[in-house]
């Protein structure tokens, strides 16, 4: 301040200059935790919304696992939302050909119920060396780390349900 005053020859008055905290972009934001997706250490992140727009996400202090704290990716994992490039809808390439074409969700749902089916009821197997397995061996189920404990169980249920026996899980690999 003396320096500024010798250096101008003006006074500045105690009290005359005040700085105002800038605003935060996440004021008046939705808090909502959140699981990060990208490994099986499952940090706890607290995303920023306002509406449909993703703001800023952050980790959670008072997740058990993470404590706060965020490897690179999960600290910037706005940026997977937050991206021109994202692929918004269901791209499918048709057997034999060499470009993708865009499809309906509805589409798609319904393409993967006919595909189990008809490879379920192919490969079906209800006896296997004079015991009942009630299986097929022809379809397999792979997790994702993002899936949580209760996402699993409902998954695994599911799988077996269907007779599938091949099931794992991308933290294991
Ligand atoms: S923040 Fe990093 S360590 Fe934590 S779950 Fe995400 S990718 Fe894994």
């Amino acid at each position: 301040m003396g320096t500024v005053a010798a250096v101008t020859g003006t006074t500045i008055a105690p009290g005359t200059a005040r700085a105002a905290p800038a605003p935060l972009k996440t004021d008046g934001a939705a808090r909502t935790t959140t699981v990060c997706p990208f490994c099986g250490v499952g940090c706890g992140q607290i995303a920023y919304t306002k509406g449909n727009e993703l703001l800023h996400i952050e980790g959670d202090p008072d997740h058990p696992i993470s404590e706060g704290t965020l490897c690179s990716k999960g600290a910037a994992l706005s940026q997977v939302t937050n991206n021109p490039r994202r692929l918004r809808q269901v791209m499918y390439r048709a057997p034999g050909s060499s470009k993708f074409e865009p499809r309906s969700w509805e589409w798609a749902y319904a393409r993967i119920a006919e595909r189990v089916k008809a490879t379920r009821d192919a490969s079906f197997q209800t006896k296997s060396g004079g015991r009942t397995v009630n299986r097929t061996e022809a379809i397999a189920c792979l997790g994702g780390a993002a899936l949580d404990n209760e996402e699993c169980y409902l998954l695994v249920k599911a799988m077996r349900m269907l007779g599938i026996t091949y099931i794992e899980h991308q933290a294991r690999i």
